[in-house]
């Protein structure tokens, strides 16, 4: 038998095993957690790397004058190379730590935004954002009377490359778009937006919360200029993320928070500032958060990626095959690509009331607006109840699924 080349594994018995939250009942019945959109569940690995941080080395990092601080500053910075690495950046320098996707955003709002964009300007977002990537915008463009421009969907929840096509201009200086979107699952084009827009010299940001789990991403292929996403949604922990930019735009960016670490020299007669990736990364950072979304990473990096992928398309291909035979179910959003998250209304009922149902199974699901209100508005519903997967999920947390809609069915009678 030949060996094969690539000795990484994928075996989902296994994978659920490394994740000990899994294994608990909520309810009285065996938890099927649905909801990794808003956060994904964390591997006994991320536990770990966590507790030995805590327990062996816990310090400050980059200005200590001790063994324990070098060796947190070691692991701090090692996990951003990790990042670079993961996500194919040039350097390690363009790798900036933030508290998640929404600090990220809201850093290049206010320091490449306040800069950069001007009265009639337009910014290009896209109908399905996360509020996390319009209303930074909105408050750019109110301070500097620019105006932000939603683009359209088609009826099957894809953004309308038409009528993208048809508000490109001179004036548009930002496209800010999804990877994925994490109301409907959707798969973007982003590559061939952005060089769409670079066509006409606009700067691009690229929502990545959604996609970094599901897709590989390559931000060098995907040409963009900023690309953002938090850990908590990477098998890391909440409150740490990023922001990876083209180390020119970041270099010409004046600094978005100021205090210790970002510094060069202080005096009273003025204050120089220190080179990338530090210029942004004032104060303490959350130290424990970046060991642990090194760890995630790791984590993911020892998985046959291929195979996951495989894997959380059987998923997605099994649910939508499911739902077509789940009498009563409407899908919202049907992307030619859908990654992730899988959006539906039931039997016209509430979507807080579904998702109360199956909680009472052991079923955790995320119901509402998805903190994408204008979608919800375009769709002319109050909102949708939310299963999104990850590749610690199998068929039978699908199966689980439906039958409890067809239990909450019962209810809703
Ligand atoms: N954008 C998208 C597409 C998201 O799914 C989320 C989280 N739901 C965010 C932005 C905001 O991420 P965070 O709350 O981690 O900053």
């Amino acid at each position: 038998m030949t060996a094969s080349l690539n000795s990484k594994m994928f075996n989902i018995d296994k994978v659920r095993a490394d994740f000990p939250i899994l294994h608990q009942e909520v309810n009285g019945s065996p938890l099927v957690y649905l909801d990794s959109a808003a956060t994904t569940q964390k591997p006994q690995a991320v536990i770990d790397a966590i507790t030995q941080y805590y327990s062996g080395y816990n310090s400050n990092v980059h200005r200590g004058a001790h063994s324990l601080a070098d060796k947190a500053t070691y692991v701090f910075e090692n996990s951003r190379k990790q990042v670079a690495a993961f996500i194919n950046s040039p350097s390690v320098n363009q790798v900036l730590w933030t508290r998640g996707t929404t600090e990220s955003i809201n850093l290049v709002a206010q320091s490449w935004g306040q800069t950069n964009i001007g009265e009639g300007d337009e910014i290009l977002v896209s109908a399905l954002e996360h509020h996390a990537n319009i209303v930074p915008w909105q408050i750019l463009a109110e301070q500097k009377g620019a105006k932000v421009i939603p683009i359209p969907l088609d009826s099957a929840g894809d953004i309308d490359q038409g009528a993208f096509e048809s508000l490109l201009s001179e004036r548009v200086k930002l496209l800010a778009i999804s990877h994925v979107s994490n109301a409907l699952g959707s798969v973007n084009p982003v590559a061939d937006m952005i060089a769409k827009a670079k066509a006409y010299g606009a700067v691009t940001l690229v929502d990545g919360a959604q996609a970094v789990a599901h897709l590989p991403v390559d931000v060098q292929q995907l040409g963009c200029d900023f690309y953002v996403f938090s850990g908590h949604k990477l098998f890391g922990p909440t409150g740490v993320g990023v922001l990876w930019g083209q180390e020119a735009l970041l270099e010409s960016m004046p600094p978005y928070q100021s205090g210790g670490e970002m510094i060069d020299t202080v005096s009273f007669d003025g204050t120089t500032f220190n080179g990338l990736p530090f210029k942004f990364e004032a104060g303490t950072p959350h130290i424990e958060g970046v060991v642990g979304l090194g760890a995630g990473i790791e984590y993911l990096n020892a998985l046959d990626r291929d195979a996951v992928k495989r894997h959380e398309d059987d998923l997605m291909a099994y649910t939508i095959e499911q739902s077509e035979a789940c009498d009563g179910l409407v899908r919202i959003g049907q992307a030619k690509h859908q990654a992730g998250a899988f959006s539906f209304l039931l039997n016209g009922a509430h979507p807080s009331d579904i998702g109360m149902l199956l909680d009472q199974q052991g079923i955790a699901v995320r119901t509402g607006h998805h903190c994408a209100q204008p979608l919800m508005n375009t769709l002319a519903i109050p909102g949708t109840v939310r299963a999104s997967f990850s590749l610690y999920n199998n068929r039978d947390d699908i199966d689980r699924l439906f039958a409890g809609l067809a239990k909450a069915k019962q209810f809703l009678l």
